[in-house]
């Protein structure tokens, strides 16, 4: 059966002033309706290149794109403007971190969340206040009738991130794209909007990609897991694989500081050790390679020189050369060390 989104070797490169940026190199994945995947990594990892990518938002002028984007079978990748925009309005929707900079702050957020429906739908202005009303109740926004006809600037962090949903939804979206959603909010806040998203999407069947760098998030919210490193997947799997037995030397690192699995304290990320490699020249063979600790036990010949690949079977996958049984052991060994 055609899975209900695909992604199929994905390549995003672009030309900047020091060089060719290849931020998305071969990267391949499915989401299915009702389902959350979380798109992990640091930033540059090329998760938000890769979204923008599917939306058909970047730069054509400046961006080299290849590889497969299909929805329910539907060629995403050079589809032209006006299908693009059909498409993002009406099937696929977007979140991101900061709802300032989505709103526009002249017009009430009724206005902007009608305009959608109006533009999509072909709806009254009527029609469209009404939907917006219902929308705004659906994101649990109190007093509806009365917030409708407010300005962003009138809403908490929280709220006005609700209201972005609410606009995200207003036209029942099949996939719905959420770039970091709760960065920007409390804790508290971050883990009501989570739960808003879960609830949504049990009502609607919406499939949904979570850009994250925030392990918590992702154990939060997620059924799958893709962490990306250096604009590749180098470990794939179920939420429960992937955050309960890691098997890539980077999702270890990403894991050391965030809670285990079914707590809920919230500790931030501690970076890995070392930098992020640069895209326009990464390194060879392993792109982790210069911060991993384990080339020594894989051998580092291969892991200096030839690049792992991910396994294209479907299942729990990681890109490292070391054994399942060394990853196994030196995952216990991390653990116990703590
Ligand atoms: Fe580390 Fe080698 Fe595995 Fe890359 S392939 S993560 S360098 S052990
Ligand atoms: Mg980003």
């Amino acid at each position: 059966i055609t899975p209900f989104l695909s992604v199929q070797d994905l390549h995003v490169s672009f030309q900047t002033e020091d060089g060719i940026v290849k931020a998305v190199d071969g990267l391949s994945f499915d989401v299915e309706k009702g389902t959350t995947l979380g798109i992990v990594g640091e930033s540059g990892s090329g998760k938000s290149v890769t979204n923008l990518a599917i939306l058909g938002l970047h730069d054509p002028e400046r961006t080299d794109i290849g590889g497969q984007v299909r929805l329910e079978g539907q060629e995403l990748l050079g589809a032209d403007r006006t299908t693009m925009e059909r498409l993002r309005g009406n099937r696929i929707a977007m979140i991101f971190q900061d709802p300032l900079t989505a709103l526009s702050p002249f017009h009430t957020v009724g206005r902007q969340i009608g305009e959608v429906y109006r533009k999509h739908k072909g709806a009254s202005k009527r029609e469209a206040r009404e939907r917006a009303i219902e929308m705004l109740e659906r994101v649990g926004i109190p007093n509806a009738k009365v917030r409708v006809d407010e300005y962003p600037h009138m809403f908490s962090g929280g709220m006005r991130q609700r209201v972005m949903i609410a606009m995200a939804l207003v036209c029942d979206p099949d996939l719905l794209i959420a770039d970091e959603p709760t960065t920007a909010l409390d804790v508290t806040v971050q883990a009501q909007i989570l739960d808003l998203l879960k609830d949504l999407q049990q009502q609607t069947g919406t499939a949904i990609i979570l850009i994250t760098h925030d392990l918590g998030v992702v154990a939060q919210t997620a059924h799958n897991v893709l962490v990306m490193y250096a604009g590749r997947a180098v470990e794939r799997g179920t939420m429960r694989e992937v955050l309960g037995s890691p098997r890539h030397p980077y999702t270890w690192g990403l894991l050391s500081s965030v809670p285990r699995l079914g707590t809920s304290v919230d500790v931030p990320l501690r970076p890995v050790r070392g930098t992020p490699p640069s895209l326009i020249n990464p390194p060879p063979g392993c792109p982790f390679h210069p911060r991993c600790d384990y080339p020594e036990l894989a051998g580092p010949e291969l892991c200096r020189t030839q690049r792992p690949e991910i396994s294209p079977d479907a299942g729990h996958g990681d890109a490292c050369y070391l054994t399942l049984r060394q990853k196994t052991d030196l995952r216990t060994v991390a653990h116990a060390a703590q």
